[in-house]
């Protein structure tokens, strides 16, 4: 597409003189980035696909789990044992380099055939290149992809020139995979103290967040780096909700071990509404404690807004069960009734430690329960509709030694359920 900003122009313009990649680059690139095979037959004969030299090996399990290095090229192999003879492989590499004031990622993909017997056939070509400004914005340089008939968002037309494109979402999804090992920076993105860790991040978001962000900077240069990638991995954005602490944290040369525990923490003193300023509580000596703590304090809370949200349906419960309220039947041990609100249902479900919390909301099932000297034995769940028991069950979604009893007493008083619901 033809340039339109300043920015596309500029790019353009200083594409002309980005050299090519040399030879050193792409040796590197077969060298690092491909997979190569060591073809097992059934009779244990191992071929190197690489430099194509073979060997007896041991047996099957020793052979793959223990021999991974060619004797003869010492290239690391990955042992399968299979009959066929051809392997085809593509691999990407990024190289992290710059051209005038722009910090360039060029992407290639390489390609490899292997075939047994023969030495293997590489190719390689450059199909996308970011250019990345001083201030962070960037423009995109990238072959055309073939898009009709395949599955694949990233099957290149290598015939295709790389040229400024419409940016693209696409190209954000392109794998960075390997990263040369040499990258040269530009003096922007050197000030903002990176030193080739790229913190499990993509390169074009991580420079774009460190060149626009002098927060990102602050955090790599107070030794906060696992803050700022646990930060990136929730999302960039998220860093409002922790700068005012972090800068209470790097005042008081605070240790962050874990950063996740500590975002976590925070987030936690959030909802609490804590001072969010105070080194008391931001900085606090055992992290985990202090967590843990809260977090069983926001258990409760839960359980307790849980309890209010079924409340709500207090009147909807009442209206289509009214009519089995009251109804309780006995043998003399054991006694049964009907539970007679959803907040009872809620209540019998946190005692006995099971599901039955949420079953007010079913239409059909008539919730009861059974009980020895006031004392919860077990819950019973039977169907309006079938006029039988579902399930009864005891703690822990347990069956108890009065279980048999407990349906027997069910099944012969079902005639009292049948009467309310004709009544
Ligand atoms: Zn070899």
């Amino acid at each position: 597409m033809k340039p339109i900003t300043k920015l596309q122009k500029r790019v353009v313009e200083v594409s002309k003189r980005l050299p090519k990649l040399t030879k050193t680059q792409i040796e590197w690139a077969y060298d690092n980035v491909i997979d190569h095979i060591g073809r097992r037959t059934d009779k244990g004969k191992i071929t190197c696909t690489k430099c194509g030299h073979a060997w007896q090996g041991h047996g099957e399990l020793i052979s793959t789990l223990c021999e991974h290095a060619c004797p003869h090229c010492n290239a690391d192999l990955k042992i399968v044992t299979i009959n066929k003879r051809v392997f085809k492989g593509s691999y990407y590499m990024t190289i992290i380099s710059k051209c005038q004031e722009f910090q360039v990622l060029r992407t290639l993909m390489v390609n490899c055939i292997a075939k047994v017997g023969q030495l293997p056939q590489y190719t390689h070509s450059e199909v996308m290149q970011r250019w990345i400004a001083p201030d962070g914005k960037h423009c995109t340089f990238a072959r055309l992809r073939q898009t009709m008939g395949t599955i694949y968002f990233d099957s290149w037309i290598y015939h295709t020139p790389l040229e400024l494109r419409q940016e693209n979402d696409v190209y954000n999804r392109i794998p960075t995979g390997v990263i040369y090992h040499k990258q040269s920076l530009t003096s922007e993105l050197k000030r903002t103290g990176y030193k080739k860790n790229l913190f499990g991040q993509k390169p074009l978001q991580l420079f774009k967040i460190l060149l626009t962000d002098s927060r990102a900077e602050t955090l790599i240069k107070s030794g906060y780096s696992h803050l700022l990638e646990r930060i990136i991995n929730s999302g960039w954005t998220k860093i409002e909700n922790y700068w005012a602490s972090i800068r209470i944290a790097i005042r008081n040369k605070y240790k962050i071990e874990d950063a996740t525990l500590w975002c976590d923490y925070i987030d936690l003193l959030r909802f609490f509404s804590k001072d969010l300023y105070n080194a008391k509580y931001v900085c606090p000596s055992d992290l985990t404690k202090d967590h843990d703590q809260y977090v069983a304090k926001k258990v409760k809370v839960d359980t307790q807004l849980e309890i209010e949200k079924h409340l709500e349906k207090e009147d909807e419960f009442r209206l289509v069960k009214e009519k089995f309220f009251g109804l309780m039947f006995s043998d003399g041990t054991i006694n049964i009734r009907v539970l007679e609100s959803v907040a009872e249902i809620v209540a019998e479900g946190i005692a006995m430690h099971h599901c039955v919390g949420s079953y007010y909301t079913k239409e059909d099932s008539l919730i009861l329960s059974a009980s020895i000297d006031g004392k919860r034995i077990e819950t019973i769940e039977i169907s309006i509709s079938q006029l039988k028991v579902i399930q009864s069950r005891g703690v822990c979604n347990k069956n108890t030694d009065y279980h048999d009893q407990i349906i027997e007493l069910v099944n012969k008083n079902i005639p009292l359920i049948q009467q309310r619901m004709i009544a």
